[in-house]
C-alpha cells in the first residue's frame, strides 16, 4: 500500500464538481485516508507551490489555488502515486489522455482540476504540509 496526496483544486470545487471527481476516485479503488475542504490563504499556496517560485506562472498559480476552496486528500491504493498521475492525466487538459480526470474536468493547463504528488519524496512532503499525523490513520 501507498499514499499520496492529492488536491480538488478551486475551479472544480467552484464548478460544483468536486462530488463527480470524488466519485471516480472511489470508482478507481482509492481509499479516502483524510479529507478537508479548505480555502488557502495566498501563503498556504505560495509555501505549497515553493518549488515552482521561479516559473513565470507563480504569481497567477498562487492566485489561483486561493481563490476559493479546495478539496485537500490523503489517497490510498496499491502504487498510489503512479495511479492517481494517471488517473489525472497530463498537466494541459488538452493533452490529456481521455477518461482521465483533467480530460473531463479541467478548463486549461492552469485550471486543471486536480493536483497530485509525483514522487514519494514530495507526497510525504505534501501529506505533512496540510494534513496531522492523528488524521492519517
Ligand atoms: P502537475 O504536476 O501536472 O500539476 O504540473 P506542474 O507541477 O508542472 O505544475 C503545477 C501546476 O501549475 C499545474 O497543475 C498547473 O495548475 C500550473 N501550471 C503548470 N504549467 C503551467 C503553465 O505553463 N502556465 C500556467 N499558467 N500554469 C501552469
Amino acid at each position: 500500500m501507498e499514499r499520496t496526496f492529492a488536491i480538488i483544486k478551486p475551479d472544480a470545487v467552484t464548478a460544483a464538481r468536486a462530488g463527480a471527481i470524488l466519485s471516480r476516485i472511489e470508482q478507481a479503488g482509492f481509499r479516502v485516508v483524510a479529507m478537508r475542504l479548505q480555502h488557502l490563504t495566498r501563503a498556504q499556496a505560495e509555501g505549497f507551490y515553493a518549488v515552482h517560485a521561479a516559473r513565470p506562472f507563480f504569481s497567477s498559480l498562487t492566485d489561483f489555488m486561493s481563490s476559493g476552496p479546495c478539496v485537500l486528500l490523503a489517497l490510498e491504493a496499491p502504487d498510489a502515486i503512479k495511479r492517481w498521475r494517471a488517473l489525472m492525466g497530463a498537466t494541459d487538459p488538452a493533452k490529456a489522455d481521455a477518461g482521465t480526470l483533467r480530460k473531463d474536468f479541467g478548463q486549461s493547463i492552469e485550471f486543471n482540476a486536480t493536483h497530485g504528488s509525483d514522487a514519494p519524496e514530495t507526497a510525504a512532503f505534501e501529506l505533512g504540509y496540510f494534513f496531522r499525523g492523528l488524521e492519517l490513520r
